[in-house]
């Protein structure tokens, strides 16, 4: 299981200053922020641990059980940012 993130994230990085491992991409450091959308939680890397949902003040994070109906298809938006990443 992981948490997902959802069209609504505006890239202000409050959930990246929380999540204990890192697995909240691309960070502003990083190549691909300023044409990212919005940003994405590492499938295999998150442990589930709740810490960014809080911080989120467009309530844009969700624990996979909990992603509204209209936004089931940030599941698989989130998963393929890191294949992608991972085949470049
Ligand atoms: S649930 Fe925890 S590990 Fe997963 S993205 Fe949020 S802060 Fe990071
Ligand atoms: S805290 Fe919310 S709006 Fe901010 S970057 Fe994270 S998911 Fe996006």
């Amino acid at each position: 299981m992981a948490y997902v993130i959802t069209n609504t994230c505006t890239k202000d990085e409050e959930c990246i200053q929380v999540c204990p491992v890192d697995c909240i991409h691309p960070r502003k450091d990083e190549a691909g922020f300023e044409e990212a959308p919005q940003l994405y939680v590492s499938p295999t890397d998150c442990i589930d641990c709740g810490a960014c949902i809080p911080v989120c003040p467009t309530n844009s994070i969700f624990a996979l059980e909990d992603v509204p109906a209209d936004y089931q298809s940030s599941i698989e938006v989130n998963a393929q940012y890191y294949l992608a990443q991972a085949k470049s």
